[in-house]
């Protein structure tokens, strides 16, 4: 069946984890590339923006949507490859990003086991190159395949053409809200060194010697290292790191290190230092901090919740007050990492 069926006045409140409340004048699920293709067909003969949606797990989304929003749920997960060294899995954009983890993580290979419990899905992953306890997608990136969104052709992006950086790829700037990704293939290792960098980690690994750790021991690691510091989305609504790590020239970094010796800072290539978003939170008095239903979580300064489900107009001006606060006490303008669809929002 490849036609999607295409609802009016829907609601997205329960498909955002930030829950703020939020309605799509026309709703589809498309679980495969013809129905993908129906639906882009739809809006463009309506005249309709579209906004696609994974898991809304990184979004910010407007009280009222005047276009089609489209839910990716493509499915499908299978070995395509395999070398000496790799295999190559490809993934449908549809999948939950954690079911896709735990394929690998049966199969004992290795490179996601970082990543693990990071929600949404597989096709929203190299949206913002997602990353956690010292590991990033672009890692075990191998290529993907998407639709563009205009002239419905196929299209295949290795990874120089994602233009991958720090929680940003091609997709949130020149190609932001212009393709839809279909399938991510990852080129996963079947042995060699495991990434315990991050020094929790290595702390809650230190009684297992380097050449006996599994990926399965590490993914567990860092799933209880998650499960300890961030707000459930169930629980409190939340879109995990609501700022990126700002990263500024070493010369700026001097001389705030200066100022505050405490700082807290990681080299971030050629000249450039990258400074903990949540500790200039933290100085700035922002953790814990709430009002009117929002606020930033006592336990992780740098996760904006949401507990009186408040609209996301609201949330980007919370977010926004903070922005302005960090910037007149440091001089560092902090960067939203969700993707905002609310119009007042696209500043920051
Ligand atoms: C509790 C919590 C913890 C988190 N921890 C981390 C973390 O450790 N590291 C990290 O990097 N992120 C983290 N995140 C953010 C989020 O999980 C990731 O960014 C995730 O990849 C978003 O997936 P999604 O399917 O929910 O995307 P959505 O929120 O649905 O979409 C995000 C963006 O991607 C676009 N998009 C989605 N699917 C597609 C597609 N198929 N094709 C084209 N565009 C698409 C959307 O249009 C939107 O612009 C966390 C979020 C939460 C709530």
């Amino acid at each position: 069946m490849n036609t999607p069926r295409i609802l009016a006045d829907h609601d997205l409140q329960p498909l955002n984890t930030l829950a703020v409340p939020a309605r799509a004048a026309r709703y589809a699920q498309v679980g495969d590339e013809a129905s993908l293709r129906e639906a882009l067909s739809f809006a463009r003969a309506e005249g309709m923006p579209v906004l696609v949606l994974g898991g809304g797990s990184n979004v910010v989304l407007p009280a009222r949507f005047e276009g089609l929003a489209i839910q990716v749920t493509i499915k499908g997960v299978e070995i395509v490859a395999e070398d000496g060294e790799f295999v190559y899995v490809r993934a449908g954009a549809g999948e939950v990003w954690q079911d896709l983890v735990e394929f690998t993580l049966q199969r004992n290979l290795q490179g996601l086991e970082n990543l693990s419990l990071i929600p949404g899905t597989v096709g929203a992953a190299p949206i913002q190159n997602i990353g956690a306890y010292g590991v990033e997608l672009d890692t075990v990136f191998e290529s993907l395949t998407a639709i563009d969104r205009q002239s419905l052709e196929t299209l295949a992006f290795d990874a120089p053409a994602c233009e991958f950086s720090y929680r940003d790829s091609i997709f949130k700037h020149r190609l932001r809200d212009a393709v839809v990704i279909t399938a991510v293939t990852f080129r996963l290792r079947k042995k060699g060194e495991l990434n315990t960098s991050y020094a929790p980690l290595h702390e809650a690994l230190s009684a297992i010697p380097a050449n006996e750790l599994t990926p399965r021991q590490v993914s567990d690691a860092v799933i209880a290292i998650r499960r300890s510091k961030l707000p459930d989305p169930a629980e409190i609504p939340n879109a995990g790191s609501f700022f990126k790590n700002p990263i500024v020239s070493a010369d700026k970094h001097e001389s705030l290190k200066r100022d505050y010796p405490q700082l807290v800072s990681f080299p971030a290539g050629a000249g450039r230092v990258k400074l903990a978003a949540g500790w200039l939170l933290e100085q700035a008095g922002w953790r814990g901090h709430r009002q009117d239903g929002v606020g930033m979580h006592a336990a992780q300064a740098l996760v904006l919740v949401n507990p009186g489900r408040r609209e996301g107009e609201y949330v980007l001006e919370y977010a926004a007050r903070i922005q302005r606060d960090v910037y007149e006490r440091f001089g560092v303008m902090l960067e939203r990492e969700p993707v905002a669809y609310v119009p007042q929002g696209e500043t920051a």
